[in-house]
């Protein structure tokens, strides 16, 4: 295991109690990089940033907090710091996740589990894998933290600290320089303490528009005009805006106080004139399943070049040549989480298993598309209509078709659904139960949506109040009180 480095910054009040900044020594990494630093634009203001430690810096190593990449500095900086460092960012530190974006709980790191500040002992999860950006932005270490979001991996992690954390639409963020864990589903997005500075970076400074010739996902300038022509990024007012309350995340495992918050966030916008429907969307009792095959599969393949010779360590056979290098390399340099999602990964692709899990898993995740497309009334930008004709997919697969009319802008839910548990009782937990804290987030990723979660207590309440039977809580969703 690769000894604790040190955080490469000072600037960071915290001092890492809580275990979310990994660094390296800066001045290292900075004569290996050739990234010049990008000019400052005129509408430039400085802010502080934490990068998650998948996104290659100039300035600091990018592990992905995994031995296997333990001191490697990029020789290149993604698109997004750059992006971010003309318009005023200065990079403080990079953050603590679960190894290559594998978890919920950014416990499976090489660094040791990063801690939620909301609970008195830090004992508890800060959600993952980018629990360490959503720590860096609680304790004001920075004010906006960029985190990479798979299936939820920016969004949990915001909803067990009480922080905001916004995942954009597939391709709109650049993913160069970011190291991938499932490229269909990889989105790189921020968290911040509240809505406003995060609004401003994407749709004030123009980030949304930018597209980035390297990187293959990125979308075309033409699909993002056509995503700018048919929504306002400022809505005229409430009364225009219809809110889908999808009727199936009402799930017994909902804990029922999140349950009486999701009932009050929306008795609060209608209060304040916007139309609440309830909504269908059949196929999101599959889409985790899908995911936990399709993410693997994509992992197992993008992680294939860890293989100690075109990256990763070298261990005491480095002189070994094929089969020991590699076992070598990859028994030592992976962790338990990343070796279970290269098997399942393997399996699942493996001729004998692939009609049964990796061909259902993609029609799966075309049926939650259309589900989604069904209930909004904006056409998914991302993709032509008329290019996934699957009106009987339901009928084939003899799921109920109960999806409504065409007529909605936003979906509300819950973003997860317990409180943050204790980090005993993850480890604890068997791997399909920590996989059960993506039932709400998956949907969005495998659709490549855009979502954000938005606390609507303080958190600390919500910590106060778990393990209690249902609470009617005030009306007061909209309250943005400071928790302290
Ligand atoms: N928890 C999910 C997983 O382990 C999502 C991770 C992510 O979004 N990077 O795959």
């Amino acid at each position: 295991v690769a000894p604790r480095v040190q955080l490469a910054t000072t600037s960071c009040r915290s001092l890492n109690t809580y275990n979310h900044f990994v660094g390296g020594s800066q001045s290292t990494a900075d004569s290996t990089s050739s990234s010049p630093p990008p000019s400052l634009r005129e509408d430039a203001k400085p802010f502080t940033l934490a990068v998650k430690d998948n996104i290659a810096t100039a300035s600091l190593p990018t592990q992905c907090a995994s031995h296997i990449l333990s001191s490697h500095p990029s020789p290149f900086e993604a698109t997004i710091v750059q992006q971010l460092r003309a318009r005023g960012a200065t990079v403080v530190g990079k953050t603590n996740m679960d190894e290559f974006g594998m978890g919920s709980h950014s416990i499976n790191s090489v660094h040791g589990a990063v801690k939620n500040p909301l609970a008195d002992d830090g004992d508890v999860s800060a959600g993952g894998s980018s629990g360490g950006s959503a720590v860096a932005v609680k304790l004001g270490d920075a004010d906006i933290a960029l985190g990479t979001d798979t299936g939820g991996s920016i969004r949990l992690p915001a909803a067990y600290t009480g922080t905001v954390g916004y995942k954009p639409s597939y391709g709109m963020i650049s993913r160069f320089g970011v190291v991938p864990y499932a490229n269909s589903l990889d989105t790189v997005g921020l968290l911040a303490n509240d809505v406003k500075p995060i609004f401003d970076l994407i749709f004030s400074t123009g980030l949304y528009k930018e597209h980035d010739p390297n990187d293959p996902t990125s979308l075309q300038e033409a699909t993002r005009k056509r995503c700018s022509e048919s929504s306002s990024p400022r809505l005229p007012n409430l009364s225009q805006i219809n809110i889908g309350i999808p009727i199936e995340y009402n799930i017994s495992e909902l804990e029922p106080s999140i349950r009486d918050a999701w009932i009050a966030a929306a008795a609060k916008l209608e209060s304040l004139g916007a139309q609440l429907v309830p909504i269908s969307l059949p196929s999101t009792k599959e889409a985790l399943c899908a995911y936990y095959v399709l993410a693997p599969a994509e992992a197992s393949s993008n992680l294939a070049k860890y293989d100690g010779v075109r990256y990763g360590i070298r261990g005491e056979g480095s002189d070994a040549v094929g089969e020991t290098l590699y076992s070598e390399a990859r028994g030592t340099g992976f962790g338990e989480e990343v070796k279970r999602r290269i098997l399942l990964g393997t399996y699942s692709l493996s001729s004998e298993a692939m009609d049964n899990y990796f061909i259902q898993a993609q029609k799966v995740r075309r049926m939650v598309q259309k589900d989604f497309d069904r209930v909004f009334k904006l056409d998914n930008p991302l993709y032509e209509p008329e290019q996934f004709d699957l009106s009987d997919m339901a009928e084939a697969t003899g799921m109920e078709d109960k999806r409504g009319p065409l007529q909605v802008d936003f979906i509300l839910s819950p973003t997860a659904p317990t409180f943050p548990p204790r980090l005993d009782e993850v480890q604890g937990q068997s791997t399909v139960d920590a996989y059960m804290n993506d039932v709400f987030t998956v949907p969005a990723s495998l659709a490549g949506l855009p979502a954000v979660s938005i606390p609507v207590k303080p958190a600390q309440v919500w910590l106060k109040i778990r393990n209690t039977e249902s609470i009617a809580l005030p009306v007061d969703v909209g309250s943005r009180e400071s928790p302290k």
